[in-house]
Order: C-alpha cells, then sequence, then structure tokens
C-alpha cells in the first residue's frame, strides 16, 4: 500500500493557497467593506486562544477557518448576517482551494501505481482528493478532521491500516514533501519513506535520508527498483 500526503506534494500549495485567500478576502470585503485582517502573527495568536477554547480547532482546519471569519466580521449585524458571510466565504475558498495545477506527471503515475498498489492520501490540510478526477484511483482519504489530530502525530496512520485487511505498517510506503509531518512521523512507525524533495532541500534530521524523487514520471520506476 502506498499512502500520498496532497499538499505540496501533487501539487505547489503557496499559489493555490494564496489565491484562495486573496480571492474570499476579497468577496468578503465586496459585501462588508475593508477588514483589517492582521498579520501571520495575530492570526497564530487567535488560533492559539481559539484551540484553549475548543481543542478541536487544533485539527478541524475548516472550523478554525470559520471562527477566524467570525472574529473578523465581529462588527457586523445581524449575526445571522455575519453567518451567512461567513459560510458563503467558506464555501468559496473551499472551491478556491481546490483549483490545484497538478506536478507534471502525478495522473499517470497514480494511474500506474494504482493498478498494483492500493492507494490511500493521509493530509492534514482540507482539500479532498475525490474531488479531482485521480480521486478514483485512491481506496481512502484521511485528514487531520477524520484523524482528529495532524501528522507527525500518529492518527493519520493508524486509521490508515484500519482501512485495508491485512495491512500494516511494514507494508505500507508513505510518500510526502514534508521532513517532520511525512518523513519523520512515518519512519517513527517503521513504515517505509519516499522524499519529495522537488525544491532541493538539505536533509535536515538526524535519520539516514530516505530515498527522494523530485519528478513524478520517474516515480513508478523509483518504487519497482528500490521497493520492491
Ligand atoms: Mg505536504
Amino acid at each position: 500500500m502506498i499512502t500520498f500526503d496532497l499538499d505540496d506534494t501533487l501539487w505547489d500549495n503557496i499559489p493555490t493557497i494564496t489565491k484562495a485567500e486573496f480571492e474570499t478576502r476579497k468577496w468578503i470585503e465586496n459585501q462588508v467593506g475593508f477588514v483589517d485582517w492582521g498579520t501571520f502573527e495575530d492570526f497564530l495568536d487567535i488560533r492559539e486562544a481559539l484551540i484553549k477554547d475548543d481543542a478541536s480547532i487544533a485539527w478541524d482546519i475548516s472550523k478554525l477557518r470559520k471562527e477566524i471569519f467570525r472574529i473578523k466580521l465581529d462588527h457586523i449585524q445581524p449575526e445571522s448576517l455575519r453567518d451567512e458571510i461567513v459560510e458563503g466565504a467558506f464555501e468559496l475558498f473551499i472551491s478556491k482551494r481546490h483549483e490545484v495545477t497538478f506536478y507534471e506527471g502525478v495522473e499517470g503515475a497514480i494511474q500506474k501505481l494504482s493498478k498494483k498498489y492500493i492507494l490511500g492520501v493521509l493530509t492534514n490540510g482540507n482539500a479532498d482528493i475525490y474531488k479531482f478526477d485521480i480521486g478514483r484511483y485512491f481506496k481512502f482519504s484521511i485528514s487531520s478532521l477524520e484523524a482528529k489530530d495532524s501528522k507527525p502525530n500518529r492518527a493519520h496512520f493508524d486509521e490508515a491500516i484500519k482501512q485495508v485487511d491485512g495491512i500494516n505498517f511494514d507494508n505500507i510506503l508513505h510518500i510526502g514533501d514534508h521532513q517532520i509531518n511525512d518523513i519523520l512521523a512515518a519512519f517513527n512507525l517503521g513504515i517505509e519513506t519516499l522524499w519529495f524533495n522537488n525544491k532541493d532541500m538539505e536533509w535536515d534530521q538526524d535519520f539516514t535520508k530516505p530515498n527522494e524523487f523530485k519528478e513524478w514520471k520517474k516515480l513508478p520506476e523509483i518504487i519497482s527498483n528500490k521497493y520492491e
């Protein structure tokens, strides 16, 4: 079985999220006028305060996003109007968040691998693989919402082995871009790993660097050469 991270592994996430964020803010401001969105540090402070009140905010990032909108639109009355805008904004954000450009070769590689392996998704984000055509090649998808936790914690991996009879950590390969959330997390459980390193990052962990790749079109061959 092969499990995949999504953001920054199947597509470049920064342009996607930046555009989704920008267009959602613009949509909100078209209705309510200027909103002081604050800095990234403000966001982190608000997030921390929200998590203190409701621990599920740490892994329910859709709820987090709605709560942040609600706080930023605190001045909008009546509350029913504010809630309506929050829901509309979130819907728009989620739809824009799925306007991704897959890295070259992703579709072909996934299709090929699906003939030989059970494929699954393990993501901390709220993109839904089943909203894309290639979703049909994946047997399961576990986000932080389902895992009620985030990688590098083990919940995603524990959920993954529950999806298929006879699968345990010994017969999984996990593929992802993040040295900690993907590679260290899987390594700690004895899961084989393959690091997607298309940005030529330095290996920064104190265990041996796993195999790496940067071109999706070579993935089926790499897997058959190194893991079979
Ligand atoms: Mg990632």
